[in-house]
Formats: C-alpha cells, sequence, structure tokens
C-alpha cells in the first residue's frame, strides 16, 4: 500500500511538471511571437499619424475604427462586425487664455479646452482671476468673493505617491469637478493646472463634469500656471482674457468595434479584450490609448498564428469614447445584456505601453486568488503582480452583469508626462515595450481560457 502510494505521488508530481513544461514551451511561443513581430507597433503608428485627434463624433475617430476592421478582416477573425449607437459629443476648434496685467504686454498661455467646456462669445471672457488650491477652498470663499470671476486652480501635483494614477487620483478634482463647484459660486470661467507632474508648456486637457450651470473651462501648462501664479502675487487684480471655441453635438452615430475567434468547446463562454480608440482633440493619443486597442488586438492574431486550440470566444472589443461621455462601454453592456451573451471575464488595457508590470483583478477573492496563481508563468516576462484592484472604464458597466474584470498595468512613472496632450506621441512608443505588452495580454487571456477562474 506504501508502495502503491509512493508511485502514484510520483506519476501526479511527474504529469504535473510535464503540465508545467508543457505551458512554459506555449508561453515562450507566445512571447517569442509578440517579439519578433510587429503588426501592433504598425498599427498604433497608423492610429497616432494618420488618424490622430480621435474624438467621438469625428472623422479621425471613424477612420481609425474602419482601419482596425480591416485588420481584423485580414486577419481572417471569424466575425467582425460594428456596434452602431448612437451618443452626443462635442468638439473643439481652439481655446486661448491671455494674462492681462494692469502694466506690462498681455501674454498669451499654453492652453486646451476641456471636455465638454461651452464656448464663450467672440470676444471671450474677461475677468479678474483669482488663484485657489481647492474645491473647498471655494466654498470657502463664497460667493462674495468668487462671483464674477475666474476661477484659477492651482494644486500641484503631490509627486510622493509612487503609482502615478494614484497621485492623477489626487490631483483631478480640480479638472474634474472644479468647474462645477465654481459655477455653482458665480464664477464666470475657469483655469486649472494641467494634472501632470511634468513640467513644460504642453497642456493637459481631460473630462469635467458640468450640471445645470456650465461655465467655460480651460487648461493651462504647469510653466504657464507658475507663471499665472506668479503675477497674481505681484498684482493681486490681475485679469485674463479665456477664449473657447466649442460646440455640442447633441447626437452623433458612431461605432464599437468587436472581432472573435470562436471557442472550440465552449464558444458562448466570451472572454472580451479591449482598449479604446477615441483621444482627445488635442493629442494622436499614443499611450492613451492606441497602445491598449492594438495591444488587445494582438491577442487575436497571436491565437491564430499559433492555432492556439481556444475553448472559449476570444473577443476584441475596440471601444468608442471612454474619453467624453464613457458611451461606448455603457452601449456595449447594454447589447451584452439584451443578448443574454455569457461574458467569462473582461480585460482591458488603458494604462499605456509602458514596461509591464502587473494584472489587477475586480473580481471575487476566489476569482482573484485563481488568477493570482498564474503569476510564475509570467514573472519571466515581466510582470511581479497580480492582485485585486482596478478594472477598466469601458468594461466598468459589465460589473452590473457579474463579470470579472481585470487591467493590463505597466511603469506608470511617465505616463501622466504625457497623458491627454499633444506630448503623447508615436515616438514615445518603444517596439520592445509595446510587443512585451501584447505577449502579456495574450498569455494572460490563454491561461485564463486553459485553467478557468472559477
Ligand atoms: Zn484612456
Amino acid at each position: 500500500m506504501k508502495h502503491l502510494t509512493i508511485a502514484l505521488f510520483l506519476v501526479l508530481i511527474t504529469t504535473s511538471i510535464r503540465a508545467q513544461d508543457e505551458e512554459t514551451t506555449q508561453i515562450k511561443l507566445i512571447f517569442d511571437n509578440a517579439l519578433t513581430r510587429q503588426e501592433a507597433y504598425h498599427n498604433l503608428e497608423y492610429l497616432c499619424t494618420e488618424a490622430p485627434d480621435r474624438l467621438v463624433g469625428s472623422e479621425n475617430s471613424l477612420k481609425a475604427i474602419e482601419y482596425m476592421k480591416q485588420y481584423f478582416n485580414a486577419l481572417g477573425a471569424d466575425s467582425v462586425y460594428l456596434q452602431e449607437f448612437h451618443t452626443p459629443a462635442w468638439k473643439c476648434d481652439s481655446s486661448s487664455v491671455w494674462i492681462i496685467p494692469q502694466s506690462g504686454k498681455p501674454v498669451m498661455l499654453h492652453t486646451d479646452a476641456l471636455g465638454p467646456s461651452p464656448a464663450t462669445p467672440m470676444e471671450g471672457i474677461m475677468a479678474e482671476v483669482i488663484e485657489v488650491k481647492s474645491l473647498d477652498e471655494v466654498e470657502k470663499l463664497g460667493k462674495e468673493v468668487i462671483s464674477g470671476k475666474i476661477v484659477f486652480y492651482n494644486r500641484k501635483w503631490n509627486p510622493a505617491f509612487i503609482r502615478t494614477f494614484e497621485g492623477y487620483g489626487d490631483a483631478v478634482d480640480q479638472r474634474a469637478r472644479g468647474p462645477e463647484k465654481a459655477a455653482e459660486y458665480g464664477a464666470v470661467a475657469v483655469i486649472v493646472r494641467s494634472v501632470t507632474n511634468s513640467t513644460d508648456h504642453f497642456p493637459h486637457t481631460g473630462n469635467t463634469h458640468y450640471s445645470n450651470n456650465k461655465i467655460p473651462a480651460v487648461a493651462i501648462s504647469t510653466l504657464d500656471a507658475d507663471l499665472l501664479s506668479e503675477q497674481l502675487q505681484k498684482e493681486p487684480k490681475t485679469t485674463a482674457k479665456v477664449y473657447v471655441d466649442s460646440e455640442d453635438i447633441p447626437e452623433t452615430i458612431t461605432y464599437n468595434l468587436i472581432a472573435e475567434i470562436k471557442g472550440k468547446e465552449k464558444p458562448e463562454e466570451i472572454i472580451v479584450v479591449g482598449g479604446h480608440i477615441d483621444s482627445w482633440f488635442n493629442t494622436p493619443g499614443a499611450h492613451d490609448d492606441g497602445a491598449g486597442v492594438v495591444m488587445t488586438s494582438d491577442v487575436l492574431r497571436i491565437f491564430k498564428e499559433l492555432n492556439i486550440n481556444n475553448k472559449r470566444t476570444i473577443r476584441a472589443v475596440v471601444y468608442m469614447d471612454e474619453e467624453l461621455y464613457q458611451s461606448g462601454g455603457k452601449a456595449y453592456a447594454l447589447m451584452v445584456k439584451n443578448n443574454g451573451e455569457k461574458h467569462y471575464l473582461a480585460l482591458e488595457a488603458d494604462a499605456g505601453a509602458f514596461t509591464p508590470r502587473m494584472f489587477t483583478i475586480n473580481a471575487s477573492e476566489e476569482t482573484v486568488g485563481r488568477i493570482a496563481a498564474f503569476l510564475p508563468y509570467l514573472k519571466p516576462y515581466g510582470i511581479d503582480e497580480i492582485k485585486a484592484g482596478w478594472g477598466g472604464v469601458d468594461i466598468g458597466p459589465l460589473k452590473e452583469l457579474g463579470v470579472p474584470l481585470m487591467a493590463y498595468g505597466t511603469d506608470s512613472q511617465r505616463y501622466f508626462d504625457m497623458h491627454h496632450s499633444a506630448n503623447d506621441t508615436f515616438d514615445k512608443i518603444n517596439l520592445r515595450e509595446l510587443q512585451l505588452g501584447c505577449g502579456c495580454i495574450a498569455t494572460m487571456i490563454y491561461l485564463v481560457d486553459k485553467y478557468g477562474v472559477e
């Protein structure tokens, strides 16, 4: 009996070692492919150079979707189709901010409007500027001080956060909620210090939330924010002129793009990967989020080329409109719900194409544990952590349907230097880092499909 137990034990160990070797070999094939091919890189080059400024409602956003559709068709995906939906949109043609000192010449600042800022009159809005560091300060100063002024939010990014997404989270309320708060207290316009740790002349735009009272809102570069602050120290009654030429588009027809490889055993169970194709109006959107689109799309190419026998359906979704109204993710989840589709897991890549670092999971503890057990397979390729955490904006609405969510995470140190600015260009993309990302995401999807998450 004792001998039998030992024999059985040895058989089990050998089988599991053989299974591990087999996996190691398969995963090496995935990375060999990802690192020697450049399709994702070339796709990203196209998006950045031929279809930059891809805000929802723009011609380039549709051109980009069409390009990716042709790419999936050429790959020989089992099905490729567009999900049409309607959404409000917005466009911005130009904006400017001038400091008008009491003595000396007016100075023009580096500016981009926040979305969806209303337009100013043709002649702009001219008023005294009041500098604040927080939304609370606006409340404390009250209507008496704020009314009729241009509120200038100038709290600096705190560089002490190790992960820059936390630094962003700490500073972004000034942009996301600042204009709404200032409007409540009678301000006529808002200027926001760009939400970035970089010190340069690039303005960083982004979304701002409005309730009923919409006032024009713009971001200025960090160097210009310092300049304006110094000017206010010298002359506290300094005025500024804010000009925005923008337009609300009540409704536009747009699309998410869907491409898939059918599952061989459980085709009705869908594993979805994706990123968002739209970018702000001021940027080629290389890291945010052209990179996410091309890396997740590359999963289908890798699976096709390596003839991987996926049990479940692997679906790539190219989401429209993450930036302005998040309408693509909402429309997608609604379709999933209406069609009664079973989504097994959803992964989003929207953190740039820097060195791979982690996967974070928004799901039950048990599911997180199952996925975290894949870490030894990904460690040799740069993934340090698989843990509970953030899922994604586009896949967020799937949470309600009980779908486990996962985000691909990179080394975040440089991401916010470029984020939402004209600085987010293709030359900031490192070929190897991007292709490693393709390998990491494809491997994760391969493991999720093969071993399951529940
Ligand atoms: Zn993004």
